[in-house]
């Protein structure tokens, strides 16, 4: 069965996330908004994005037709009222309730009635922010994987109001980006942080108890769960303070203290050691290029 995709789409938030997804969309042909609130995050996150497509091309994933398209099919702005023009808006700003909470309450006045509003959230409760809209049926949750163009899952989470139609939309325009959606329902951390997040907490106790080295913890799950990377240099792309907030949300959430933070973890993070974004977290990156 084919998969149409939107005729355009905006993503609210060039950081990271928003300008992989940004860069997704325009490269499968679909209109697309990046919106943020500063031209100057604007433009890094198209400089990653033409960086980005320039390594496809030379890879040769990409043609240069096609990733020429997705430049035009680009369009940043500081501006809301675009979202006027989409069916489908992707909220991927900071991992804040309280700024998440304005941009899906300027998202739900500025988009058509029928449109649908997802966020990329890892872990805050999506029917808490559909409770900011007068659109809880079409709020849902469309949590990419970073790095966004080449990891193929989407979970997809379904609110307590999303109704049916919505789900199997993102469902479908998933699976025609080339992704596999997969559907999980709201609960705190989804299933994809749930089950990551307590196998990087417990790295990180054995490291702290001196069950193992850094590097032998890391070469254990590497080539004996057969993971692409160890739990510790995970957590080190991911950000060790961002760790430490979807504990916080699954421990808070689900009222386990099984959930909480390594104290070793929020050390680090009190240090300002977050990893790879400021050179150090559990490995050290400053000699690195
Ligand atoms: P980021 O800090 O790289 O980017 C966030 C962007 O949002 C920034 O450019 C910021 O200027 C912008 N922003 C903040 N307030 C805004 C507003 N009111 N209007 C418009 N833009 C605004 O963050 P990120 O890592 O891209 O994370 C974004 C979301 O994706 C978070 O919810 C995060 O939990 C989720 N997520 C992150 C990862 C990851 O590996 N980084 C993976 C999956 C999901």
């Amino acid at each position: 069965m084919t998969h149409s995709l939107p005729q355009a789409i905006a993503v609210v938030g060039a950081g990271t996330m928003g300008n992989g997804i940004a860069q997704t969309f325009a490269s499968a042909g679909v209109k697309t908004f990046m919106v943020d609130v500063a031209p100057e995050f604007l433009e890094r996150g198209v400089a990653t994005i033409h960086k980005s497509l320039g390594k496809f091309v030379e890879k040769g994933t990409l043609t240069a037709e096609v990733a020429e398209r997705a430049k035009r099919q680009l369009t940043a702005t500081t501006d809301m009222g675009v979202l006027s023009q989409v069916d489908l808006c992707v909220e991927a700003v900071t991992e804040n309730l309280a700024v998440k909470t304005k941009v899906f309450q300027a998202a739900d006045a500025a988009l058509p009635a029928g449109a649908i509003l997802a966020s990329n959230t890892s872990s805050i409760s999506i029917t808490v922010l559909a409770a900011k809209t007068k659109r809880a049926e079409r709020v849902i949750g469309m949590h990419f994987m970073n790095p966004v163009p080449l990891m193929k899952l989407v979970e997809v989470i379904r609110g307590n109001d999303t109704s049916d139609a919505t789900a199997t939309a993102v469902e479908g325009w998933s699976k025609a980006l080339g992704k596999v959606p997969v559907l999980a329902n709201d609960y705190p951390g989804f299933v994809a942080n749930r089950i990551l997040m307590p196998m990087i907490n417990e790295a990180a106790f054995a490291l702290m108890e001196g069950v193992a080295t850094r590097e032998a913890i890391d070469e254990i799950m590497k080539l004996g769960m057969n993971h692409p990377m160890g739990p510790l240099t995970l957590a080190d792309f991911i950000g060790l303070d961002v760790c430490v907030s979807i504990l916080d949300v699954l421990k808070d959430g689900l009222g386990d203290d099984k959930y909480r933070a390594c104290p070793l973890l929020r050390r680090l993070v009190a240090a300002g050691h977050l990893g790879r974004k400021t050179k150090k977290g559990f490995y050290d990156y400053t000699q690195a290029k």
